[in-house]
């Protein structure tokens, strides 16, 4: 039986990458704010429409977005609780005995702040980036569905204007029609 050495021993101080993070508004990257987008076709035409980038469901455009920024920093603390799950070790500053308690994973561990502020840094800047470009693919999502909803809509009235053409022409013949039968009984 193999035996997992455990990084450090339990009741011992370590420096750890926090939990650093906050939500925040920003102004909205496609609308810059103004609530609203304005779409050009190819042929010129052009559509205001209310920018899809802020809006959450059937909401009004909100002009801001919540992002998330990461600001993990040295955080002192003492390992109370250790567990082994896998090749995963886990400790946490809450007491054995404890039902409710947070996990931290040996990798966010160090025993020097030097080198926990170094593991900040790259957590920092890898989760900064993913989130940046999250928000990046969700606004081309965005702007994918408003150009799809100015076509639909378009085709859509277009479709309309035909038919309504046709339900007219009808209409002028059924008058005519009458018009006619009229004629032939009063002559
Ligand atoms: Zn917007």
């Amino acid at each position: 039986m193999s035996s997992i050495p455990i990084p450090f021993p339990l009741g011992e101080r370590a420096w750890w990458t926090g939990n650093g993070h906050r939500e925040e508004w920003v102004t909205c990257p496609e609308c810059a704010g103004t609530r609203a987008v304005t779409m050009i076709l190819g042929n010129g035409e052009q559509y205001s429409l209310h920018c899809d980038n802020c809006r959450a469901g059937y909401e009004p455009s909100a002009g801001v977005v919540k992002r998330t920024f990461y600001e993990h920093a040295p955080q002192q603390i003492t390992l109370n609780r250790v567990s082994v799950d896998g090749n995963k070790i886990r400790y946490s500053q809450e007491s054995p005995d404890a039902t409710c308690y947070g996990v931290i994973y040996a990798e966010h561990l160090f025993a020097r702040q030097e080198e926990c502020q170094a593991a900040c840094d790259r957590l920092n800047e890898q989760r900064n980036k993913e989130e940046r470009d999250r928000a990046w693919q969700i606004l081309l999502q965005n702007r994918q569905k408003m150009a799809w909803s100015v076509h639909y809509w378009r085709d859509r009235a277009a479709r309309l204007r035909r038919e309504l053409a046709t339900v007219e022409a009808r209409l002028a013949v059924v008058k005519q029609k009458k018009g006619e039968a009229y004629a032939h009984r009063d002559p």
